[in-house]
């Protein structure tokens, strides 16, 4: 048996046959054609947002097209720069969607639930910050991460925001479907964005979306998206916006997945029940942590993440030999080639801590109770007859 690190879920050819064949007969094949509406239509439905949530050509580009208006917004020039705190615990994405912003991302230390160590930043924000002296960073947006589906508490994250005058927008490329005490976090009036790829909970194959309430960001996005255009006819621009517009056939794939939301996210809680029960016990609270979720938060996992006690290669060799695809995932950016040594960091304890310890373990949509069963037995084998004998 094997399971992949991720198993897409997507719709049959037959599924899309007549819309795809019109689109090719009609050549309307992208800006903003039919699918492409009627995909942020549906979407808009589902998150039940303030604004239309838009499409993107993928996750990074909403990400960074988002940045890039609220840097506007702030009255920044694309060339002019500030601070932005960020979590290192993540996808090289986020990063580089604050880099190509030309912004110096400051890094900050996640906790246990591996989402922006919110609570730290609260209590003991000033200190952080005069740690970093002689530096005096000049912090105007702070990008959240919700890490394998989970949110931080948004509660704290608003009066962060408020009292210290930071905006704040969510990397919630992997957190689709995921809620802070029954909504989403747009409705929470947050800025975020998602990731439609394959490997994610809910795909265009490749795609993204954004979500604002705010209707200047909302407008500014629809112009980054397609070139910085605001008229169409001369093809006039006033900000450089970089053509990142979802394609019909993406839109299809979406529309036809989004008809099966409620199959893919209950089939999701099923399996992640199972995970749970299995990963959470008590005996195996001797081998490993497992991620921390509040009860505020409905996670849906992208992934089911556990922290081992050491570091992490043995374990990894042995599923992989076992045909299982774990990941070494996410995992602390601030020590990768492009930003080792390059920007600051706040306090990092937990990150390091971590960081060499923490394993993805692959949950798909759809997974077969044989799967689990043996996915389950593997772990069990590794701790409790390798370890023992090697
Ligand atoms: C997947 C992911 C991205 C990238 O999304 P794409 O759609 O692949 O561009 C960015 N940030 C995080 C945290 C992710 O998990």
């Amino acid at each position: 048996m094997k399971i992949n690190i991720v198993k897409p879920f997507l719709p049959s050819l037959s599924e899309l046959e007549t819309e795809f064949t019109e689109c090719l007969k009609s050549g309307m094949v992208t800006n903003n054609s039919q699918y492409v509406r009627e995909l942020e239509s549906n979407l808009h439905k589902f998150y039940k947002s303030n604004l239309k949530p838009l499409t993107f050509s993928n996750g990074e580009m909403a990400l960074f097209s988002l940045i890039q208006a609220y840097k506007l917004k702030l009255g920044y020039g694309p060339l002019d720069s500030f601070d932005v705190l960020v979590p290192s615990f993540t996808f090289a994405g986020t990063i580089n969607a604050i880099l190509m912003n030309n912004l110096r991302p400051v890094f900050c230390d996640v906790d246990g639930g591996f989402t922006l160590d919110i609570k730290k930043l609260n209590s003991n924000y000033s200190s952080l910050i005069d740690d970093l002296d002689p530096y005096i960073p000049n912090i105007k947006l702070m990008v959240c991460v919700g890490a394998y589906g989970n949110l931080p508490n948004i509660d704290l994250v608003r009066k962060f925001s408020e009292e210290n005058d930071i905006k704040v927008i969510f990397d919630n490329a992997p957190a689709f479907g995921s809620t802070y005490k029954n909504k989403f976090t747009c409705n929470h009036g947050f800025s975020e964005i998602y990731s439609f790829h394959a490997s994610k909970i809910f795909s265009t194959m490749e795609g993204g979306g954004a979500i604002t309430n705010d209707p200047d960001i909302h407008n500014s996005l629809i112009k980054l998206r397609d070139f910085g255009q605001y008229e169409k006819v001369r093809g006039n621009v006033d900000v450089p916006g970089l053509n990142s517009k979802m394609q019909e056939i993406s839109a299809l794939v979406g529309i036809k997945n989004l008809e099966k939301v409620d199959f893919i996210l209950n089939n999701r809680k099923n399996n992640i029940e199972r995970y749970k029960e299995f990963f959470g016990s008590k005996e195996n609270s001797e081998f490993f942590n497992v991620m921390d979720v509040s009860t505020d938060v409905d996670c849906t996992y992208l992934y089911y993440p556990i922290v081992l006690k050491e570091e992490a290669t043995p374990f990894v060799n042995y599923m992989q030999d076992n045909n299982i695809m774990v990941r070494r995932y996410y995992t602390a950016v601030h020590e990768l080639d492009l930003y080792k040594n390059k920007y600051m960091s706040l306090d990092l304890s937990y990150t390091n801590e971590i960081k060499d310890k923490v394993v993805s373990i692959p949950i798909h949509t759809i997974m077969k109770n044989e799967e689990m069963d043996y996915l389950f037995e593997t772990v069990n084998n590794f701790f409790k007859n390798e370890k023992s004998t090697s």
